[in-house]
């Protein structure tokens, strides 16, 4: 292999655990975008006996789970375009809501007498219904929910589920927006009148940020996905994560260049004196961001060592010092530690302009993960 990363599944199952032991509520583990990039078959099953419900945002994410396996709910975390309904109820999925021409639609297969609707246990299709309490890009505005929700229990076959919402800025300093959506949500939740004889609907909020920070977000579960795999989104560190994830890359090729000679396109790097380089096997088309170009670093023979001007397609050159004993064939380390040197996702985030989240996501398909046993 060129690159690769390794996930450590054991340290994702601990900080899973960690944060179920803070928060004491249910556990709804966020395992979209391939569990932010570390592959969500695996993750989903080594989170199985914690997890009380997984989510993920869309229905193929959904049924790559199925297929799989799991057995647990899956909450698709968005609303379904009414034509992508019928995917969802034929593998037992559970929808977010947030308007009524899905919840039609999703009532209609359910009491079609189809096939799907026999496959049913219940004969009753779950939803989850989407409150915008003010992060507005999803949901039924909190001054119409209740209305919606009444109106929603004239379909017979659907069972509200769960009634959650969103927060906007639960990770930065000021917690007052969030705390105002918090009293929306809650005014939302005792307008509720109790359905006789039915469930009391799980109630839900908190992201990783809010579980971590905000106690009052708690409500029946939360919904963490960043935490889970050992990173802070916020300065608040309430409890150990431990970091899930480390990428390599092989040294492909080394020389020794001349004072004045330059590096990749554009030859941006130009050495002051003999240099020598080598080059990695990783470049932004393994997701690599072309951003660390002569700004990034990596960790070779134990140490810090810079980027070289710029980053490939294919490959990435790292100049190394002379009493460097680094040969073709090597690990190099771009996530994680080696020896006593470490790279951060959120240094790496942080010197690109962007967040962590976009970072593991954005690792692409050549890039094999590798798991640790746990
Ligand atoms: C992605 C997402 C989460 C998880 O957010 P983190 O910040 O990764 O913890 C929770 N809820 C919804 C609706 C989401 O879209």
């Amino acid at each position: 292999m060129r690159t690769w990363v390794e996930v450590n599944l054991k340290a994702i199952q601990s900080n899973a655990a960690a944060i179920k032991a803070h928060t004491g509520r249910g556990l709804i583990s966020v395992v979209k975008a391939d569990a932010y990039g570390h592959g969500a078959v695996p993750v989903t099953k080594v989170l199985h006996p914690i997890a009380d419900m997984f989510a993920v945002a869309t229905g193929t994410e959904g049924v790559e789970l199925r297929q799989a396996g799991v057995r647990k709910p899956i909450l698709i975390l968005f609303s379904p375009l009414p034509d992508c309904a019928e995917v969802l109820v034929a593998h037992e999925l559970t929808p977010a809501i947030d308007n009524w021409h899905v919840a039609k639609r999703l009532n209609e297969i359910a009491a079609g007498g189809s096939s799907l609707a026999q496959q049913l246990a219940t004969g009753r299709v779950k939803v989850h219904v989407d409150v915008n309490t003010g992060m507005n890009r999803s949901g039924v505005r909190y001054t119409e929910a209740g209305q919606f929700l009444n109106r929603l229990k004239t379909l017979q076959q659907l069972e509200i589920e769960g009634i959650f919402t969103h927060l906007a800025t639960a990770d930065e300093a000021d917690k007052s927006y969030a705390y105002l959506q918090l009293r929306r949500f809650s005014s939302v939740l005792a307008s509720v009148p109790n359905v006789p004889g039915g469930n009391v609907p799980i109630t839900h909020a908190a992201n990783s940020a809010a579980a971590l920070a905000i106690p009052e977000s708690h409500f029946g579960a939360v919904r963490p996905g960043l935490s889970l795999y050992g990173i802070y989104p916020s300065v608040e560190k309430p409890i150990q994560l431990q970091p899930t994830l480390t990428w390599k890359a092989r040294v492909g090729w080394i020389d020794c260049i001349a004072p004045g000679e330059g590096v990749s396109y554009g030859l941006t790097y130009k050495a002051s004196h003999q240099t020598r380089v080598a080059g990695l096997q990783v470049g932004y088309g393994d997701g690599y961001p072309r951003a660390l170009s002569g700004t990034g670093e990596v960790v070779i023979g134990g140490a810090r060592r810079p980027i070289a001007g710029r980053l490939c397609m294919d490959v990435t050159v790292v100049r190394l010092e002379p009493s460097d004993t680094v040969a073709v064939g090597d690990e190099a380390v771009l996530i994680g530690k080696q020896g006593d040197a470490e790279i951060s996702i959120d240094e790496i985030a942080h010197r690109v302009g962007t967040i962590p989240y976009e970072i593991l996501t954005q690792i692409g398909k050549r890039v094999k993960r590798v798991y640790t046993p746990t």
